[in-house]
């Protein structure tokens, strides 16, 4: 079971990925967008922490939703509304809940990236982050279908992600910033994908917590 302290576990933990990967992000932002990915994820994960204490002990959808609501509203650009869409579409498939199984968890971030889909229009091969969190998410479905434990399955989800992640750097992107540059959009890492791929490793990680 992935309990309401997990995903407080989980946001603390991402929160701490972000912080520390925040000129890195920036970085890949800066060779194919504008420079400002680890900034904004920086600031709105920093809202996010700022303002969990108030919904600490509500339950999952309640915490869920609160940190998409932070997200849109204190992160410009097209990242923080995705990532605020995500949550909020997370928030919305375990609203009373204060636990989840595997196959709860599996649909919320099925929910979240569907939410992400239908809010940017992208589909995979796009060099966003749907490209990270599509192979992450079947990777974990795979799992969870076998019966793995929640633990097995978010390991995978990661290192789909992962792979994923790396998938962008050939792409062409398509969708965002870096469509802009077109061709010599070629050859770099998505900023998106690798923020992404971070959100599953930190589930995971914290997963190991609790077997
Ligand atoms: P901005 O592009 O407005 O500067 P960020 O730098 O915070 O916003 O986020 C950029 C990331 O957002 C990209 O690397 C990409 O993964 C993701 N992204 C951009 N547009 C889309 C879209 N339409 N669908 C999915 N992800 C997208
Ligand atoms: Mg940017």
């Amino acid at each position: 079971m992935f309990t309401r302290e997990n995903v407080l576990q989980w946001l603390a933990a991402f929160r701490a990925a972000i912080a520390e990967n925040r000129s890195y992000l920036t970085d890949l932002d800066s060779a194919i967008g504008d420079a400002d990915h680890g900034v904004n994820m920086d600031r709105g994960f920093g809202a996010v922490v700022d303002k969990l204490p108030t919904v600490a002990d509500k339950d999952i959808g309640s915490i869920l939703k609160t940190v998409g609501m932070t997200l849109i509203s204190t992160v410009g650009g097209a990242g923080g509304p995705l990532y605020g869409t995500i949550f909020m579409r997370m928030g919305a498939v375990t609203a009373d809940k204060t636990e989840l199984t595997a196959q709860e968890l599996l649909a919320a971030l099925t929910a979240g990236l569907e939410g992400v889909q239908q809010r940017g229009k992208a589909v995979p091969g796009e060099k966003t982050m749907v490209d990270a969190l599509t192979p992450g998410i079947a990777a974990m479905r795979a799992e969870v279908e076998k019966g793995s434990s929640l633990c097995v399955s978010m390991q995978a989800a990661a290192a789909g992600a992962e792979a994923g992640m790396k998938a962008t750097i050939p792409m062409l992107a398509t969708k965002g910033r870096a469509s802009y540059l077109g061709e010599r959009s070629i050859g770099h890492q998505d900023p998106g994908a690798t923020s992404s791929y971070l959100l599953l490793k930190t589930a995971a990680d914290v997963c190991q917590t609790i077997g």
